[in-house]
C-alpha cells in the first residue's frame, strides 16, 4: 500500500490540543510516569515521553513489573521467548522502544534506586488477567484478576511495600509531577488499578500534581466539554476551574518514533498501518493526540 492509503490517524478533537511543550504538566521538569507493564508506556503516552525528552524535560519512567503474563504474538518469537523467557525478552523490547523514545532515566520498581532504603531488591511480578463474563445490561466485559496470579505478583504483595518503593523513587528523583492511569486503571487491569492507587498516594505524600491518562472510553464530546486552553492556564491553583479539565497534547510530530518503538514490543502487539493490533486481535489506533486529566484534591 502506498502512504497515501495510510493517513496519519488524526483524532476527531483535536481543536485545543496544545503542540507547545512547555505548557504540558504545568510546565514541570521531572514528570515521573508510573506504567504496569513495558509496552504500556508507549502505547498510552509514548508521544508524550518522546516530545518531553526531545524539549528537555526529563521525564522519569517507573515500570512496575516485566509483564511476565502477557500473550506472545505468535510466530517465530514464542520459540525465542520459550528459550529466554518472557521477562528478558519484555525487558529487552522495553530497552530498545526507549531507545527509540529517547528516555534514559527508566527503573523498575523494587530496584534501587526505586527501592525502599535497606531492602534487598525484589521483581514484582505481573498479576495477569482475564475478561469477566459480560455484564447483562451493559454487555461491557471488564478486566479482572487472573486465577494464577502468583505470590510475588505486584497486587499480591502488601501494597506499604511498592508504596515505599516508588515514594522513594518520586522522591530520590525529585519528580515534580506524578502520572498514571485512571482509578479504574484505564480498562479494569489489576496491575494497572494498583499503579494509579500508588502513584495517588506518592504524589499526596509529596505535595506533588497527578495527572490521569485519559482512555479512550472517553468520548470526543466528553473531551470537548472538559478541554483546557493550556495557554490560558495558569501554573497556580485556580479554585473556579473545572475540577477534572482534560488536557489534549499534539504528538503528531513523534509519531514515527511513537510506532518505531511499539515495534520494538514484539512479542506484544504487531504495527498495521496506523493501527496496533494486540495478540487478542483487539485493534486500536496509534494516536497522534495523547489525553492527560489533571486530578485536583483527593
Ligand atoms: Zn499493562
Amino acid at each position: 500500500m502506498t502512504e497515501s492509503q495510510h493517513p496519519q490517524n488524526t483524532d476527531a478533537v483535536d481543536g485545543n490540543a496544545s503542540a507547545n511543550i512547555a505548557d504540558w504538566f504545568a510546565g514541570r521538569s521531572r514528570v515521573m510516569f508510573v506504567h504496569a507493564h513495558p509496552d504500556d508506556e508507549t502505547i498510552t503516552t509514548g508521544g508524550t515521553l518522546a516530545a518531553l525528552a526531545e524539549a528537555g524535560r526529563e521525564p522519569l519512567l517507573v515500570t512496575c513489573t516485566r509483564g511476565e503474563q502477557g500473550e506472545v504474538v505468535e510466530g517465530p518469537l514464542q520459540a525465542l521467548v520459550q528459550l529466554h523467557g518472557l521477562p528478558i525478552a519484555r525487558q529487552n523490547e522495553l530497552k530498545t522502544a526507549l531507545g527509540m523514545l529517547g528516555i534514559e532515566r527508566h527503573v523498575f520498581l523494587g530496584v534501587a534506586p526505586a527501592r525502599a532504603e535497606g531492602l534487598a531488591p525484589t521483581i514484582y511480578e505481573d498479576s495477569g488477567m482475564e475478561w469477566s463474563e459480560a455484564d447483562p445490561e451493559s454487555g461491557e466485559r471488564r478486566a479482572i484478576p487472573s486465577p494464577t496470579t502468583g505470590p510475588d505478583a505486584f497486587t499480591t504483595v502488601p501494597a506499604v511495600e511498592a508504596l515505599n518503593d516508588l515514594l522513594t523513587a518520586a522522591h530520590a528523583a525529585g519528580a515534580q509531577a506524578m502520572v498514571s492511569y485512571d482509578n479504574g486503571g484505564g480498562y479494569g487491569h489489576p496491575d494497572h488499578v494498583l499503579a494509579h492507587r500508588l502513584s495517588r498516594a506518592v504524589a499526596a505524600a509529596l505535595g506533588l500534581p497527578f495527572w490521569e491518562i485519559v482512555g479512550d472510553d472517553v468520548t470526543d464530546a466528553e473531551v470537548e466539554v472538559a478541554s483546557v486552553d493550556l495557554a490560558s492556564q495558569a501554573e497556580s491553583e485556580n479554585e473556579g476551574a473545572d475540577p477534572r479539565p482534560i488536557e489534549t497534547y499534539d504528538v503528531s510530530n513523534w509519531l514515527d518514533r511513537k510506532t518505531a518503538a511499539l515495534r520494538a514490543h514484539q512479542t506484544q502487539l504487531v504495527v498495521e498501518g496506523d493501527e496496533i493490533v494486540h495478540v487478542g486481535g483487539q485493534r486500536e489506533p496509534i494516536r497522534a493526540h495523547e489525553r492527560f486529566r489533571r486530578v485536583v484534591g483527593r
